[in-house]
């Protein structure tokens, strides 16, 4: 954290760039880092390949958000947000993260990390946006309502809004410096957990392609791009499903294959905590968390579902 503190405490030009397909917790960190920063007097952009979830349109200062490099203009420090892997950013921000001379990382997922000109990577951390707040109290940044309410709703969805194994004290802690200093959770719970239409019409269709199989602690199932149509939906109306999957008594790993407009199969995996769903994650290119973590590979979707279901089956066996 130190090294990291010390190279934005130098620069006076930031560029903050997160993963592709934000979460909460992407945009949370983002924005949250660009309010604490832009009140410290530094010029600071964002951006992120998107898309861009409707529930985090509400966040402070989202307008500032690009999808294109060329508008973040001449920056002197790259800080990447929630993600190590450059090509994790996207198509476009990959190669020119390559490129550039000083880049610093924040981050709380697995894996090991050989970019970067500073790292800070820890995945005791239920979220960089937990982070954030630590280096923000650290350094004795004031953190404004806006910067609160960002870095809040960071930490509220990848704790799964405070039920996951790694909603830790420290976590409370934060929440409660974060609720103190300005952000309000009901307004942002009625935000960030809105229910849509076209999004439950969806999980309909997901509950209908749901299979079960090892006596019930595998659920699979799968999104095309037809089932994404047909209810108007897009990629970004997913992200809640395959939590939804595990949640099934009885299941102890779920996963969701969906389509993507670019003819790829996204692959999202999740666990109740025995098997390591990272290690099938990080072997094909992936990345993430023991309980949650996902890829995305080339090939059809049966192909794809036939290979990831029998890395899973292998993990539950080693776990029996
Ligand atoms: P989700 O299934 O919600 O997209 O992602 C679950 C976790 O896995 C998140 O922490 C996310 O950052 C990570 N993850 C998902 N897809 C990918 C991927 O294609 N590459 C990497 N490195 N991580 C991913
Ligand atoms: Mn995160």
């Amino acid at each position: 954290m130190k090294d990291v503190a010390a190279m934005i405490s130098r620069a006076s030009r930031l560029l903050l760039i997160s993963h592709v397909l934000p979460d909460g917790d992407a945009l949370g960190s983002s924005l949250g880092l660009m309010h604490l920063l832009t009140e410290q007097g530094k010029q600071v952009r964002v951006f992120s390949a998107g898309p861009i979830p409707e529930e985090y349109l509400f966040l402070p200062g989202m307008d500032h958000v690009s999808d294109e490099l060329s508008k973040a203009g001449d920056q002197d420090l790259v800080v990447m947000l929630d993600c190590h892997q450059p090509e994790r950013t996207g198509q476009v921000s990959g190669p020119f993260l390559a490129k550039q001379p000083s880049v610093a990382i924040i981050d709380h997922h697995q894996g090991e990390v050989d970019f970067g000109q500073a790292a800070w990577v820890d995945p005791s951390y239920a979220a960089t946006s937990e982070m954030v707040t630590i280096l923000a109290q650290e350094q004795g940044w004031n953190v404004s309502p806006q910067a609160a309410t960002c870095l809040f709703v960071g930490v509220q969805t990848d704790t799964g809004s405070f039920r996951y194994g790694n909603t830790t004290p420290r976590v409370f802690r934060v929440a409660a410096d974060l609720t103190q200093a300005g952000a309000e959770v009901w307004p942002i719970s009625q935000e960030v957990y809105a229910t849509r239409p076209k999004r439950l019409r969806l999980l309909g269709r997901i509950m209908e392609n749901l299979e079960l199989s090892q006596e019930g602690r595998l659920a699979l199932s799968q999104i095309t791009l037809a089932d994404l149509e047909k209810v108007g939906a897009g990629p970004a109306d997913l992200e809640q499903a395959v939590e939804t999957l595990r949640l099934i008594p009885g299941v102890e790993v779920s996963a969701l294959f969906r389509q993507t407009p670019k003819g790829a199969i996204k692959v999202s995996m999740r666990s109740r905590g025995k098997v390591d769903v990272s290690q099938v994650a990080i072997a094909l290119g992936g990345g993430g968390h023991k309980s949650a973590a996902g890829v995305t590979l080339e090939g059809n979707l049966q192909g794809v579902r036939r290979d990831i279901a029998t890395r899973l089956r292998q993990g539950l066996e080693a776990m029996s």
